[in-house]
C-alpha cells in the first residue's frame, strides 16, 4: 500500500532539481563571458583589427603612437574606417577605434 507512494516521490524530486540549474547556467554565463572578456574602463580606446578580429584596449597616448602615419575613409570604409598599425598582430591594417564612455 505505501510503496507506490514513495516512488512517485523519488522520481518527481530527483528530475527537477536536476534539470533546472543545468539549462539556465551555462548559456547565460557564456554569452556574458564571450561579449567582453575584459570590460574596458571607461575612457579607453578599444582598437578592433580587421585582419586578426583581435580586440585591444589602448591609452590614448598608444593610440597616437599607433596612428603615425594612419588613414581615416569613414565613408568609404564603414567596418574599419581607420588605416593604422593593430596591437594585437603588429601590422598596418584596417582598423576601427571605439572610445569606452
Ligand atoms: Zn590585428
Amino acid at each position: 500500500m505505501t510503496d507506490p507512494g514513495f516512488d512517485r516521490l523519488r522520481t518527481r524530486g530527483g528530475t527537477t532539481s536536476r534539470a533546472a540549474p543545468l539549462r539556465v547556467d551555462p548559456q547565460g554565463r557564456q554569452s556574458l563571458y564571450s561579449v567582453s572578456g575584459q570590460p574596458p574602463a571607461p575612457g579607453a580606446l578599444t582598437i578592433s583589427c580587421s585582419s586578426c578580429r583581435e580586440r585591444s584596449v589602448v591609452t590614448p597616448r598608444q593610440l597616437v603612437l599607433l596612428a603615425l602615419p594612419s588613414l581615416h575613409l569613414p565613408f568609404v570604409r564603414r567596418g574599419h574606417p581607420s588605416w593604422m598599425r593593430c596591437p594585437a598582430c603588429d601590422r598596418r591594417t584596417w582598423v576601427k577605434v571605439v572610445l569606452t564612455l
